[in-house]
């Protein structure tokens, strides 16, 4: 894979920072819960209709709809060929760049290094047959590739915009007593992120963390979200900081 620092630099502009949880800031996914709220509203419906969820999500970036990183990672699954492949190892290269280095924090969240990494598999019927590009992207990535594992199917239950169901993904491979890292490539509402987490916990999984690269915000949804959005705009992207380690 392309080397990732220089990879990834041209297209900083395009990421946003991801603050870190706390007063007005979600606990679970960093987006903005209404006022008095430790979790946003997507959370507090999804981590409340899975038995295990994780409270652990690890957005790399903000993007709103539509705009430019929302563009990305809808074209490097859906776009023409040439620009797939192209995404792909974009793609591949924000996600080297951030565990190799934030793998310290990663660690934090999981209490140890990570025993296995997987990709949240598609859910929609008209998804692309084969390898599914952000597992593609994932193999890639030298430190990740060998922790990679396809643990989940989809289950009988649908994981759908904002139902989370502990059945909607089945875990085909022993998991007992590993930490686990998901990652995915969005995260709106957190319903595939945390049926896939509760399916892995009900099965043994000993910790599961969710790295996402970007969660989506709608400023207008209330005054915490569009402060965090307002805030992300002023303040440029960097890949020295994360949502867990920005008071380093
Ligand atoms: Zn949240
Ligand atoms: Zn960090």
């Amino acid at each position: 894979m392309a080397e990732p620092l220089g990879y990834t630099e041209p297209y900083l502009q395009i990421y946003r920072p991801v603050p870190l949880a706390g007063p007005g800031v979600c606990r679970v996914c960093h987006s903005g819960p209404g006022n008095g709220q430790h979790l946003c509203h997507s959370c507090l419906l999804t981590t409340e209709q899975v038995t295990k969820p994780t409270m652990t999500v690890v957005p790399i970036s903000l993007y709103r709809t539509p705009g430019p990183l929302w563009q990305v990672l809808r074209e490097y699954k859906d776009g023409p060929t040439p620009a797939r492949v192209a995404l792909t190892t974009h793609i591949a290269a924000v996600i080297a760049r951030f565990t190799g280095t934030h793998l310290r924090c990663l660690q934090s969240v999981l209490g140890g290094a990570a025993d296995l990494v997987t990709t949240v598999p598609s859910t929609r019927a008209d998804a692309r047959p084969g390898a599914h590009p952000l597992q593609t992207a994932v193999r890639s990535v030298a430190g990740l590739a060998r922790l990679h594992a396809p643990l989940l199917t989809c289950g009988p239950a649908p994981a759908e915009h904002g139902q989370a169901d502990d059945r909607a993904f089945r875990v085909t491979q022993p998991v007992h007593g590993a930490r686990v890292l998901v990652i995915d490539d969005t995260f709106t509402t957190g319903a595939r992120a945390q049926s896939a987490a509760s399916a892995l916990h009900l099965t043994g999984a000993a910790a599961v963390a969710v790295l996402t690269i970007g969660r989506v915000i709608w400023p207008e949804w209330n005054d915490n979200c569009r402060r965090i959005w307002d805030r992300a705009c002023e303040s440029p992207f960097t890949f020295e900081r994360c949502c867990l380690c920005q008071d380093r």
